[in-house]
């Protein structure tokens, strides 16, 4: 979410004239988009500003400003704290940057804006030829705004707001827009992707309904969503995995802990037995997706039986990846009340436990790769010494080409020979 926000204020900046410097040394205008969800991402910020700093003394010019979510959760304190910060703004005003550089620059004194828009329109900025950072063949689409789940260790829904769907013809626009940028993959994006149309738009519309639409649209290629809440993930989405050719066999659906009492005193709203139903059936229609979730350990209260449960699920799921957070209680939600009663050390020695099993889990998985063909949407030129492109295939494996570098380009859709997994990667040559 945060790196599509960038994007767009980049985007928007770029129609009032700034373009992107390479050193910061050059830049009249920094700005750091944050994030809070957890205490470790504050702390790289702090750090990261205080390198800033100076800056400031050798071009009295700059300006710079502090976005998202940090800033909507404290914004006066960040001004306290850092005073010589020119703006703070929250992550629901990103479409305002441009004013808000723009009053930095009349004005000496700090402001902050982490108002909430009521509006939840988006202006779909033309994209110039010469923008440096151009949507890549995968590209990212918000479709809807805020989280109304408050799961009690979470500070989304304070930092972002109630949600908001954007409407469908919005959407249609900037998808089409986009395609004809270059995207071959759309990526839809919310906290909960699942809540979307079910409330607010001119004429309601769940989310399975939008997906059908999107396929439609001519040109794409690709189609993925994230994140989905297990809550309301419908058996209409999966169907819509079974019908439509574009949606990739992938799918991101959190499970954050495998053990009912520890889900309910999330507020996860829904049960083990529940999620791996979804599961069941989701794996009987798509036989090859590939399934990734997101998993805490050492939330409050969590015995050592119950994050076995964790693991267990882990393994019977079979995920290919997974993002593995150690608890961190954040000022503000429910569960910042309850006492965070797992040590670091254990928490630490869970989270180690947990990156194993993925690691195995992974390992495994890619084994089954090597010696088929898989389908790779060249995203770029890889990084690796003798290979020539990077891309994904369908099961959001990240894949590493060798091929003629004439021949194809950024946006092909090509067929590889895998010959070697390795983490949650795949090499091999174009065919
Ligand atoms: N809307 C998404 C997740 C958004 S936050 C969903 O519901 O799945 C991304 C992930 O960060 C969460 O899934 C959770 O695993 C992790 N996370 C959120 N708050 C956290 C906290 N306080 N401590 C540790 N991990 C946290
Ligand atoms: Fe946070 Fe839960 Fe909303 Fe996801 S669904 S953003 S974890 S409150």
């Amino acid at each position: 979410m945060n790196v599509a926000d960038t994007d767009r204020m980049e985007l928007i900046l770029f129609h009032s004239g700034y373009r992107r410097t390479q050193e910061k040394e050059d830049a009249d205008l920094i700005l750091v988009n944050t994030c809070s969800i957890r205490e470790k991402a504050e702390q790289k910020t702090f750090s990261l500003f205080g390198g800033l700093k100076p800056l400031k003394t050798t071009n009295p010019d700059l300006i710079l400003g502090l976005t998202g979510c940090m800033g909507q959760q404290d914004g006066e304190n960040m001004l306290k704290r850092m005073p010589f910060l020119d703006f703070v703004l929250g992550p629901d005003q990103v479409e305002g940057i441009g004013r808000a550089v723009d009053l930095a620059r009349e004005s000496e004194k700090s402001f902050v804006w982490t108002g909430f828009d009521s509006e939840k329109k988006y202006s779909i900025p033309e994209i110039p030829g010469d923008l440096p950072k151009k949507p890549g063949p995968s590209a990212f689409v918000n479709i809807i705004k805020g989280c109304d789940k408050f799961c009690t260790f979470c500070i989304v829904p304070f930092t972002r707001g109630r949600e908001k769907s954007r409407e469908p013809d919005e959407l249609y626009q900037e998808i089409r827009h986009l395609i004809l940028h270059g995207a071959k993959e759309i990526i839809l994006l919310g906290q909960n992707v699942n809540s979307y149309g079910k409330r607010g738009l001119t004429n309601p519309m769940p989310f399975h309904e939008l997906l059908y639409k999107v396929a439609e649209i001519p040109g794409l290629q690709r189609l993925r969503f994230t994140t989905s809440h297990p809550n309301d993930f419908t058996k209409e989405t999966i169907r819509a995995y079974r019908d439509l050719d574009v949606l990739v066999n992938h799918l991101h659906l959190p499970i954050q802990s495998g053990n009912n009492e520890i889900l309910k005193s999330m507020r996860r709203d829904h049960t083990v037995e529940g999620y791996l139903e979804l599961i069941d059936e989701l794996k009987a229609e798509v036989p090859d997706v590939s399934l990734t979730t997101d998993i805490i350990v050492g939330f409050p209260g969590e015995t050592d039986a119950q994050f076995k449960d964790t693991l267990n699920v882990m393994e019977r799921v079979g995920y290919s990846s997974s993002f593995m957070f150690s608890y961190s209680p954040r000022p503000g939600t429910p569960a910042n009340e309850m006492q965070d009663s797992v040590p670091e050390e254990v928490k630490r020695q869970r989270l180690q436990e947990t990156i194993q099993l993925q690691n195995r889990l992974t390992e495994e998985q890619g084994k089954d790769f090597v010696g088929k063909t898989v389908e790779m949407l060249i995203e770029g030129n890889s990084s690796r010494p003798d290979y020539s492109f990077k891309g994904r295939n369908p099961q959001y494996w990240r894949v590493n080409a060798k091929g003629d570098g004439s021949r194809y380009h950024a946006g092909d859709m090509v067929e590889v020979h895998i010959d070697q997994a390795s983490g949650h990667g795949l090499s091999g040559v174009i065919q």
